[in-house]
């Protein structure tokens, strides 16, 4: 079957490379790829464990600490259990894109401004060339034309706003995580090997906008001093951010097409990690390829359902109470007493726990950060 894959970004790119694998004959667009996209390029223990690509050399720095905050006066360290690393989004692709080659895809650079379907399979336009194809996968990120073309765009309720910077240089392998009071959302500092990716994730009332720019300002002004703020480039971005409502409408396949990655909406909620859904959704997609629909259900079970619960706890998250004061705060400054609240919260942070079994494993836990707490056992 010759499938034409829209996007070069993880989720584009991996899924070309399995199906090339599998036999099929696969065309990759995209106009920029290998590059540095607006991304902490935060990697979780999940995704390092289950993608052969990340067991390469491909250059990462692994993180030692993070610092997780809220507001001024309130902080607390944890040790990652499990590794985690950050790495250059353009040291991604372009590893991505060499097993891409090898693997036999047809790389085109360009940008697909048009999509028809035709008997039997779909018709792209670029400005330079066309192509047909039997099959039209679209991984082309938040704002997909593909989506846009077989489904419904993601509407503006369902995207977070990201603003940031990249700084040159190398820091510490410390993650900074800041909560700010009152905000929904975070600001981050993600040391990579060399450079420090700073940003900030809102879902916030527009206005936010320009208060959270300055935030962040003064975020980055408080760590490293005035001067790398001066030279450094900003972006925003959107990143898909699905409430409640959205997961039952979220339609991901149809009649020779499928969505992965930020185009099907695969992005948790409440920390905006997707890197791991994008593969993931890829390596589901070239399991399923000839049943599209089958497609579809796989990523409700072993995706969908985890995300949707995630999008049910995020008021509780960053709006919620809990001990009498904002649910972040309390939990952090509990956790500074209580390692075993504390190696929850660290792993809820960073990916390794499970939104589906929290409440269990927090009730579980009960006795142990009471014993924490009541010995003083930190
Ligand atoms: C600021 C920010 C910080 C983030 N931090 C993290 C993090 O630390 N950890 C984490 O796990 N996730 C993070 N995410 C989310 C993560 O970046 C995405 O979930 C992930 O990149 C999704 O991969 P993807 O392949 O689906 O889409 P993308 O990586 O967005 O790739 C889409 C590709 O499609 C191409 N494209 C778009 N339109 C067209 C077109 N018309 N024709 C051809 N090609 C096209 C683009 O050029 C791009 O290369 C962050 C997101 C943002 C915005």
């Amino acid at each position: 079957m010759h499938i034409a894959v829209v996007g070069a970004g993880p989720a584009g790119t991996w899924a070309s490379i399995l199906l090339a694998r599998r036999g099929h004959f696969v065309t990759l667009i995209d106009p920029q790829a290998p590059w540095e996209k607006p991304c902490g390029g935060g990697v979780t223990a999940k995704a390092l464990s289950q993608f052969g690509i990340f067991t390469s050399d491909l250059p990462r720095k692994n993180i030692d600490q993070i610092t997780i905050y809220f507001g001024d006066t309130n902080s607390v360290t944890v040790t990652p259990q499990k590794p985690i690393a950050v790495l250059s989004r353009r040291e991604l692709g372009k590893y991505l894109l060499d097993a891409a080659e090898i693997a036999g895809v047809s790389i085109l650079k360009g940008r697909v401004n048009h999509i028809e379907p035709i008997a039997r399979g779909w018709h792209l336009f670029s400005r330079d060339t066309s192509l047909q194809s039997d099959f039209l996968i679209g991984a082309d990120g938040a704002t997909s034309l593909v989506r846009r073309t077989v489904a419904t765009a993601l509407q503006p309720e369902e995207l977070a706003v990201t603003l940031g910077y990249f700084i040159p240089g190398s820091g510490p392998a410390h993650m900074k995580v800041y909560f700010v009071p009152g905000f929904e959302g975070y600001i981050w500092s993600f040391p990579r090997p060399s450079h420090i990716s700073y940003g900030l994730i809102t879902r916030s009332e527009p206005g936010w906008t320009a208060r959270a720019k300055t935030l962040l300002s003064n975020f980055i002004v408080a760590d490293l001093g005035p001067d790398p703020l001066k030279h450094a480039e900003f972006y925003s971005a959107p990143v898909p951010c699905l409430g409640p409502h959205s997961w039952a409408r979220n339609r991901i396949s149809g009649e020779r097409w499928a969505l992965i990655g930020d185009a099907a909406g695969l992005v948790d909620p409440i920390t905006g990690e997707g890197i791991h859904y994008a593969f993931k959704s890829a390596e589901l997609l070239a399991q399923t390829i000839e049943k599209p629909d089958e497609y579809a259900s796989q990523v409700g079970r072993e995706i969908g359902r985890e995300l949707a619960r995630a999008a049910r706890m995020y008021r509780r998250f960053y709006r919620g109470r809990f001990l009498g004061a904002d649910f972040r705060k309390r939990t952090i400054q509990l956790s500074r007493r209580s390692r075993t609240l504390r190696s929850v919260l660290g792993d809820l942070i960073l990916g390794n726990q499970s939104y589906l079994t929290l409440k269990k494993d927090l009730v579980f836990s009960i006795p142990s950060i009471g014993i924490d707490l009541i010995t003083g056992r930190i």
